[in-house]
């Protein structure tokens, strides 16, 4: 039986009550942004509300001191949520309409995981008191997964088992409408491929150097040509990080730094190796070294709409976010200053564009607008998809058309996103206790995963000896 309205009721009751509390969290988070694998700080301070509140919970999962693991009751069902709360370089912003960095060239919250890992904490404690009050029984978790936004804690968790025993997960991430996920998305590795020549004169004695820039440009190059006869749906792009110092050296040392991405595992690990025969015979044209290190590796989501279906519910069931003036004027100039968006709006359905259209903050749910789709990104979260079945949605945090990486995201993020994170904290309470209490959705959704992973064996696209900490670059 799902659970009825008058214990959602309660959910909800639960969430609001810890309002205060979960909103100057994710200030505190946002004015405190702190970089992939050094979030310390806000791992600490996510973990202190867990352990506060009766959970149990273990840290450096998968190797990473900053991932945890928070567990509340006993025994079967066992439901979780993931929270992330890392921060992007460079994205110091105000919680103002124009481009006005706190400190330039410092971190900011640009992808909204200030909210991100405090919305999911605010359905993980309402689920919480759903079982000590005995309205649900099972056990609730809460993931704490760092570094999404560079090596993908994720999969060093899934590497450690993390996930085993977990019978289903609810996440989410801000975005700026509200909606639930069915779509794929694809598959991604990042390789660093670093040429190491011999440094000279360029002018007096250019026969005695060897240029590593060359080689990064001629492994460019090479992929270039490549990049005819790749599938339409793959994507390879590329920086040079470093590429010598002055012009009158022969450059001793470069960097380039690629993303490659197709819509499964075995689509990007064949481009990874062409690039990688490429890069090579680049060094050897050159004559200088070459090292190549994959950095992370990404899987595809496998989608499961029936969660994504009791998501939507859920959803429909809250309905629309309310918001009071203040909020509404600074949402009103972050879109002013977004300007022309309509490409943003196309991706929703067309019955809610002309509305979105006309409005600052749009929260009327809409249906998923990527159901059967692959998206054009990449998440850790695919890793995760593969272990257990994994119902996502995204929630209105910022204004119509924002996206995601965006001072507007940063400035967004400090108030006016507060309420689309408690949002987020009553759809995914929702969500788990219905799962904990309707033996039925949870076969379902059991039933969908088992039917789109059968016959394919997952594989941890990291190596065997892959250290987080080593494969940060910057
Ligand atoms: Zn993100």
């Amino acid at each position: 039986m799902p659970v009825e309205r008058a214990a959602k009721g309660r959910l909800f009751e639960t969430v609001a009550a810890e309002r205060e509390r979960l909103g100057d969290l994710a200030r505190w988070l946002w004015e405190n942004p702190e970089l992939a694998l050094r979030e310390t700080a806000a791992s600490e301070r996510l973990r202190a509300v867990l352990e506060e509140a009766g959970f149990d919970v273990e840290t450096g999962v998968g190797g990473i001191e900053t991932a945890f693991v928070a567990s509340y009751g006993e025994g079967s069902p066992v439901v979780g949520t993931m929270g992330e709360f890392d921060a992007l370089p460079g994205l110091s912003q105000r919680a103002v309409a124009e481009r006005d960095p706190v400190e330039p060239g410092a971190p900011g919250h640009g992808c909204g995981h200030n909210l991100f890992g405090v919305g999911s904490l605010g359905g993980a404690l309402a689920v919480k008191e759903a079982i000590a009050r005995g309205d649900v029984e099972g056990t609730i978790r809460y993931y704490g997964t760092p570094a999404e936004e560079a090596i993908g804690g994720k999969v060093y968790m899934v590497r450690d088992g993390a996930f085993d025993g977990t019978d289903a997960i609810v996440s989410w991430h801000p975005g700026w409408y509200n909606a639930p996920g069915k779509g794929s998305c694809l598959a991604v590795d990042s390789l660093e491929i670093r040429f190491e020549g011999t440094s000279s004169h360029a002018a007096a004695a250019p026969e005695a150097g060897r240029s590593a820039l060359d080689a990064a440009q001629l492994c460019n190059l090479g992929v270039e040509f490549m990049r005819e006869h790749v599938p339409d749906e793959a994507r390879i792009h590329y920086v040079l990080p470093e590429g010598g110092d002055a012009a009158n050296v022969v450059p001793a040392s470069a960097t380039a730094e690629y993303s490659i991405r197709a819509p499964d595992r075995e689509g990007v690990e064949g481009l990874t190796d062409w690039i990688t025969d490429i890069a090579e015979a680049a060094a050897r044209m050159a004559r200088v070294d070459v090292c190549i290190t994959r950095t992370a590796g990404y899987h595809d989501l496998v989608p499961n709409e029936v969660l994504g279906n009791a998501i939507g519910e859920n959803m429909d069931h809250l309905g629309a976010m309310t918001f009071d003036d203040e909020q509404l004027a600074l949402a009103g100039d972050l879109c002013e200053s977004l300007g022309d968006v309509a490409d943003a709006i196309a991706e929703i359905p067309a019955d809610h564009r002309d509305a979105a259209a006309e409005s600052a903050m749009y929260t009327d749910p809409v249906n998923a607008p990527d159901a059967g789709d692959v998206g054009m990104y990449s998440t850790d979260s695919g890793d995760v998809s593969w272990q257990v079945p994994l119902g996502r949605f995204t929630a209105a945090t910022w204004p119509v058309g924002t996206p995601a990486h965006s001072w507007q995201a940063v400035a967004a993020g400090r108030d006016l996103g507060i309420e689309g994170a408690l949002y987020a904290s009553k759809v995914i309470a929702a969500t788990l206790c219905d799962l904990l209490a309707d033996e039925e959705l949870l076969d379902e959704a059991r039933a969908e995963f088992e039917r789109r992973t059968v016959g394919q064996e997952y594989e941890s696209p990291l190596a065997a000896d892959a250290n987080p900490y080593d494969l940060i670059t910057r």
